[in-house]
């Protein structure tokens, strides 16, 4: 294959790479970081054990705990001058996370943007529609990097503004969207809805930062007309979007090995799972200079995808998020992850991808009432027998009740980022 920024690597390559840069991460870390050092001499090792790639279980682990305790430079190992950037995120989970950039970080980034672009099939004539977040988020300007350093156009819009989204993919004809899926459905709806189907020339559309299920993403694909879409994986602690992409085959999505190491652990026992089983993603970073990452416990859910690509690329593969260890709710004594209901929900032809949990506690009993859009054009006639026959299938496959109800299209609140699923209003007794 013939590539402009994707690496082309054998096993080998890639195993050096990692040794090299994980040598380098621990003890760049240790000599600059008076939080890694103690953590590393916690753990009674210090960076001259790292010998194998095997070695980096003998490293400590680094928690969102972490970076909340290292308030606002966490994990900082270079003098503050050599910060170009900082970037922060609110958290998935509601924390506020600050994380520094050196300029070789930002150059790193940037080139691993590009494989993305790459990877998507773009090329210098295509349009990059931007609709994530600009500022402090690392989103909107890291698409945008990548982007430019790719070689493509892009226009900076920001998410949300409706009417100039639409003005954009019918007068500028963007070619590719990046958003988040909600979004992306957000505006496909938009677009079917005021007939600009025919009137925009859009072919792909990457979407990450949140979950998305197989309905979701057909749905938007369908009605913007696209070739292609794909997921692309990043977060705020590891430089943020475009540390993985999905490739052409749609068989999972190949994530920059030479960049990070990935470990994908039992949550509880935080030993390695069987290769294929679904764990918590463990993030190594090894060129990051500013903030470098160790160990660092991610709680996103996923899997390795085993075997070489059909695609023919040498990098290896993860499967999509499957939703984060600390999303999960406890109903009734059951966990509950809410990306368990969606799935349930890909089983009915009637009814779309947007739905919303919400958990009530009355007289000491919690209740769970899951609200699910018809999709468009769908009568009201069935309503009431649909939500039966769902809400039986949520008894049959997750083991509690739940009351369902069928509400029109667009009834639901629509997000132009990250989809707030579950409402958990049981206060505390
Ligand atoms: P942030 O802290 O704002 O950078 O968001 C990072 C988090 O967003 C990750 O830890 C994931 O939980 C979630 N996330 C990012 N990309 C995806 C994706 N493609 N699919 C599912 N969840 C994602
Ligand atoms: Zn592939």
């Amino acid at each position: 294959m013939d590539h402009r920024f994707i690496p082309n690597l054998t096993d080998e390559k890639i195993a050096d790479k990692q040794l090299e840069g994980l040598k380098w991460t621990a003890a760049h870390a240790y000599q600059g970081s008076p939080f890694y050092r103690s953590s590393m001499k916690e753990q009674g090792m210090e960076p001259g054990d790292i010998k194998t790639l095997d070695d980096i279980r003998k490293l400590p682990f680094t928690t969102a705990e972490d970076l909340k305790d290292g308030y606002p430079m966490p994990l900082l190992s270079v003098p503050e001058a050599d910060v170009v950037r900082i970037h922060g995120s609110s958290g998935t989970t509601g924390k506020r996370k600050i994380l520094a950039y050196t300029q070789n970080d930002i150059d790193v980034w940037k080139d691993m943007f590009a494989r993305c672009y790459e990877l998507a099939g773009l090329t210098v004539t295509d349009r990059v529609q931007i609709c994530v977040g600009y500022g402090l988020w690392t989103a909107g300007v890291g698409f945008q990097l990548g982007c430019e350093r790719f070689g493509a156009m892009a226009l900076p819009v920001g998410p949300g503004l409706l009417e100039i989204q639409l003005q954009m993919l019918t007068d500028l004809k963007s070619t590719c969207l990046c958003s988040t899926a909600s979004m992306a459905l957000l505006m496909s709806e938009e677009v079917q809805k005021q007939g600009l189907a025919d009137k925009i020339a859009l072919k792909k559309v990457i979407f990450g930062a949140e979950t998305h299920t197989p309905k979701m993403r057909k749905q938007f694909e369908e009605a913007l007309g696209l070739e292609h879409s794909f997921d692309i994986l990043g977060m705020t602690e590891l430089y943020g979007p475009g540390t993985g992409l999905e490739c052409m085959a749609h068989e999972g999505m190949h994530y920059w090995a030479d960049i990070f190491i990935m470990e994908i652990l039992d949550p509880d026992t935080l030993e390695p799972v069987a290769p294929g089983e679904v764990g918590e993603m463990v993030l190594t970073s090894l060129k990051k200079e500013a903030s470098p990452l160790i160990r660092y416990r991610t709680h996103d859910l996923t899997r390795f995808i085993p075997g070489t690509c059909s695609c023919g690329l040498n990098m290896p593969r993860v499967d999509k998020i499957m939703g984060r260890s600390d999303d999960m709710f406890i109903f009734r004594g059951v966990n509950i992850y809410p990306g368990q209901i969606g799935s349930v929900l890909e089983g009915f032809g009637e009814l779309s991808a947007e739905y919303q949990i919400s958990l009530t506690r009355r007289e000491g009993l919690d209740h769970m009432s899951v609200r699910v859009e018809r999709l468009p054009g769908s009568g009201d006639g069935n309503d009431e027998n649909l939500a039966k026959t769902v809400a039986n299938e949520i008894r049959k496959h997750i083991l509690v009740r739940s009351e369902v109800k069928i509400v029109g299209t667009g009834t639901l609140p629509r997000s132009f980022a990250k989809a707030k699923r579950v409402q958990d209003d049981r206060s505390e007794e």
